[in-house]
């Protein structure tokens, strides 16, 4: 290899300042004593090798290759880059637990525990009785024990976790009987056939998609079968002529066998929900009373709580997960649990959960309250958004989202933008997406019938504020959307 390269042509590159040159600018300096030294040094580095082709195609101005200029570039990389990533938006797409905006918003109670447990020090797997090694599941299982009337409980990552975990311990090698009605995709490519192959168990298929009778489990029993499972069919669900067939009867069927069985409940609530007006639930209780040995639910769902995967049921089972290697690699951390259980304490006070769990006072707010708010609101998004939209004050409905209760929907109220000009209604509307999520903080809403709606049940009292302080940046995001 020869180290003797041709002589260079004469490089317009010259006319690029130097790294240092750039460096001893007062604006560089000062990033460099905020930034660091390496950071900003490479930055330069990074500004003046972007800026080589446009300089050499002869594109760039002189002012555009002065120092300062691009000590001013480099200003702008390193605060992109510092910009967060995970952001807080206000969800006024009308679904309160949305899955892609990180479903249930956390009380007070659980904020104040995280934050501890971020911290300091904590008996995580601790027995301050005894100064021995504790059982990070303690933190939690007296308590779901009492809500849901099971023997046992523990908890992992996410409810996918918890089926997964559930069936690779009880039906390892062997069979699982499910009703063809029940075998669900729940958003996120949580399939129950697909699980179950991961779980190592054999799915064995029962009945048809809209009905399925006591006596298609009954005969599908033999020796290999491990147990029976139910799933909710949390997103979808099948009416006409249907028969499914109740917890209690599979559990008197899977009895007789000598078998257990696991109930996937998705949601999962801890109280009846209907006495807030609210559609009706099996409760975990219910689920357990009828005769479940393990239920699986959410946490983050209708429970309002953090993401895990919350497993109750008889003890010698719930023994038998913890002792799964896996149960080690999907066991939750110390935020988790520090989440989880203020959250549940609320439960032991059921009657003051609508004004404590966040997400409950979300679903029972009263629509006078979300239309006092929408016509507080729209003379300032009328003014914000200009001539070319019209900004309506109106009923709409929201869901409780998360493959919770799909069928049903929430009275609530909200703002309807439309673009007043028909044509290219459509483009207009997106443009109007897009310069809402520009703003500092991403406004998310959604279209229907042809108008942008924000519905206002989830912007809280105390965030009202902060959305209306962002409103005057609107007219210049959609100049750039
Ligand atoms: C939501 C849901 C799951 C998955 O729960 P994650 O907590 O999101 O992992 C599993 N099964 C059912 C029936 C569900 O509704």
């Amino acid at each position: 290899m020869s180290t003797s390269a041709p002589p260079l042509p004469p490089q317009p590159a010259a006319r690029l300042p130097s790294v240092d040159r750039v460096l001893s600018t007062p604006l560089a300096r000062a990033l460099s004593a905020e930034h660091g030294a390496s950071s900003t040094t490479a930055a330069v580095r990074a500004a003046l090798d972007a800026l080589r082709p446009a300089m050499l195609a002869g594109e760039l101005a002189a002012e555009a290759l002065a120092p300062e200029a691009i000590a001013q570039r480099v200003q702008e990389q390193l605060r992109a880059r510092l910009e967060p990533r995970l952001k807080a938006v206000f969800n006024l797409t009308g679904t309160v637990l949305h899955t892609n905006l990180g479903r249930a918003l956390l009380p007070d109670e659980a904020v104040q525990s995280v934050v501890q447990a971020l911290t300091a020090p904590a008996n995580l797997e601790y027995d301050l009785a005894t100064g021995g090694r504790g059982d990070r599941d303690d933190l939690v299982e007296g308590l779901l024990r009492e809500l849901t009337g099971a023997e046992a409980a523990t908890v992992v990552n996410n409810n996918a976790a918890a089926v997964l975990l559930v069936l690779n311990t009880l039906a390892l090698g062997r069979e699982a009987i499910v009703s063809r009605g029940e075998l669900v995709e729940i958003g996120g490519a949580f399939r129950i056939p697909d699980v179950m192959a991961r779980a190592g168990s054999a799915l064995v298929e029962v009945g048809t998609t809209n009905r399925t009778h006591a006596h298609d489990y009954a005969g599908a029993c033999r020796a290999q079968t491990a147990l029976l499972m139910k799933v909710h069919c949390s997103n979808y669900a099948i009416t006409g002529f249907t028969k499914s067939v109740g917890e209690a009867e599979v559990a008197a069927i899977a009895h007789a066998h000598g078998l257990p069985l696991v109930v996937d409940l998705g949601s999962g609530t801890l109280v009846d929900l209907a006495q807030w007006g609210l559609p009706h639930e099996p409760t975990v209780r219910d689920v357990v009373a009828a005769g479940a040995d393990v239920v699986t639910f959410s946490g983050d769902k209708l429970l309002g709580g953090p993401q895990a995967g919350l497993i109750v049921g008889r003890k010698d089972l719930i023994a038998a997960i913890k002792k799964n290697p896996l149960k080690r690699a999907l066991r939750v951390g110390k935020l988790t649990l520090a989440a989880l259980e203020p959250v549940l304490r609320l439960y032991l006070a059921p009657e003051r959960l609508p004004e404590r769990l966040t997400t409950l006072r979300l679903f029972t707010r009263a629509q006078a309250e979300m239309q006092a708010q929408a016509s507080a609101l729209q003379p300032a998004v009328q003014a914000a958004i200009g001539a070319d939209y019209a900004v309506r004050s109106a009923a709409c409905f929201s869901q409780i989202g998360s493959g919770a209760l799909p069928v049903n929907t929430l009275p609530s109220w909200g703002l309807a933008l439309q673009p007043l000009e028909a044509r290219g209604a459509g483009r207009a509307l997106g443009r109007l997406e897009a310069a809402l999520r520009a703003l500092p903080r991403p406004v998310i809403g959604r279209i229907e019938t042809g108008a942008l709606w924000l519905d206002l049940r989830c912007l809280q009292a105390h965030e009202q504020p902060d959305f209306s302080a962002q409103l005057p940046l609107l007219a210049q995001a959609l100049a750039q959307a």
